[in-house]
């Protein structure tokens, strides 16, 4: 059977070792004689497994001591909301970066719990760059300053990390964690879903610094409470097993690849290759401003949108799938995660230059 080579935004592509690897563990994982979704996650089997997956996660992004790793449900979006709620601490307001489609999100909700002081937005431009520090208006009062490391549907990515001072910066992974070393103790609160760069739909990585857990909202319900999480290891209630199980095998991928910072040579190497051709192309662009373009996500569009469908018809037969566009934005998009590989790339960036010279 022939694998698709799979450009999609989320769920997406996961390593095929790991596939398999979980598939010759399907019945019987170690010798316990069930599958990880059988298990008890109280038992010292599946713990074992949790142990291993957050030890691996935070040896992969040299987690500090003082950061908690929580996995948690819900998704990137259930964060939009945990966030306010956890983090405000009886402050009036909060300070959001609009940078896109999934940050207008953020600002929606946590709209819901507190006034959203909008720092800058890249909204003038389409949101095809990202605002320079030197234009954002932070407020010193704000509970905590909010922004979108990588805009999964624009393609925008900060390749830098802002400054706050000493007001704690919370930043939106879901489409670049693990995509490149990062410096954690510059963060109070990262968050990612992992169905993008990391694994299954169904968890949700929380890492935070431990003194800002604790202050939640009064009387806040158990499962919006980082610190239940916290003070259960993330078990206060049944996780999602079988997606932490796969994290964890991940985990061990991006470990045997030699690491993140080998990671980031490849993703680096491989966004480099697909932008390259973009920008010497007369039928294919970019939009967005070269500093900030995404090494995870790349949108594109053609000259000739009429073109749009035979492009897509063309991909799928030659074996490459879900690369239509977000549909707030139409055109294309090919997410790249670590999970897809530079002949991957190097295999639709042949096929463009075909249908170029076809078309162009
Ligand atoms: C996909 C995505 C989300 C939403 O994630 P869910 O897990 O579906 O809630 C939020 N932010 C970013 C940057 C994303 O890419």
């Amino acid at each position: 059977m022939a694998r698709v080579i799979n450009f999609s935004a989320g769920p997406a592509a996961l390593p095929e070792e790991v596939l398999r690897e979980a598939a010759a563990e399907m019945l019987d994982w170690h010798g316990s004689g069930q599958s990880v979704m059988e298990m008890s996650h109280r038992g010292k089997e599946f713990m074992s497994i949790a142990e291993a997956a957050e030890r691996d996660l935070r040896e992969l992004l040299a987690i500090p001591a003082n950061y908690k790793v929580l996995f948690v449900q819900g998704g990137a979006t259930l964060q939009f909301e945990m966030i306010p709620i956890n983090l405000l601490a009886g402050k009036p307001s909060a300070d959001y970066l609009n940078t896109g489609e999934w940050a207008k999100k953020a600002i929606k909700e946590a709209r819901l719990f507190c006034q959203v002081n909008v720092v800058a937005s890249s909204e003038d431009k389409a949101f095809s760059y990202a605002p320079p520090q030197s234009a954002w208006k932070l407020d010193k009062d704000a509970a905590y300053v909010h922004y979108t490391a990588n805009e999964t549907i624009g393609g925008v990515e900060f390749h830098w990390v802002p400054d706050t001072g000493s007001v704690p910066l919370v930043a939106d992974m879901s489409s670049n964690l693990l995509s490149k070393p990062i410096d954690v103790s510059k963060y109070g609160l990262i968050y990612a879903g992992a169905q993008k760069n990391i694994g299954p739909a169904g968890l949700t990585i929380v890492i935070v610094r431990e003194d800002l857990i604790g202050h939640a909202v009064p009387t806040p319900p158990a499962m919006l409470d980082y610190k239940n999480y916290a003070d259960n290891d993330s078990m206060y209630n049944t996780p999602p097993t079988y997606a932490i199980y796969i994290a964890g095998l991940v985990f061990q991928w991006l470990k045997r690849q030699g690491g993140l910072a080998a990671i980031e040579r490849q993703n680096i190497a491989k966004s480099k290759l697909l932008y390259d051709f973009l920008d010497g192309s007369r039928l294919f662009k970019n939009p967005v401003a070269r500093a900030d373009r995404s090494r995870m996500n790349v949108p594109f569009t053609l000259a000739d949108a009429s073109l749009d469908e035979e492009f897509l018809k063309g991909a799928k037969a030659r074996g490459m799938v879900q690369l239509k566009g977000h549909r707030s934005v139409g055109g294309m998009r090919a997410s790249i995660y670590n999970a897809v590989s530079l002949s991957g790339v190097q295999a639709l960036v042949d096929y463009m230059r075909e249908f170029e010279r076809e078309h162009g």
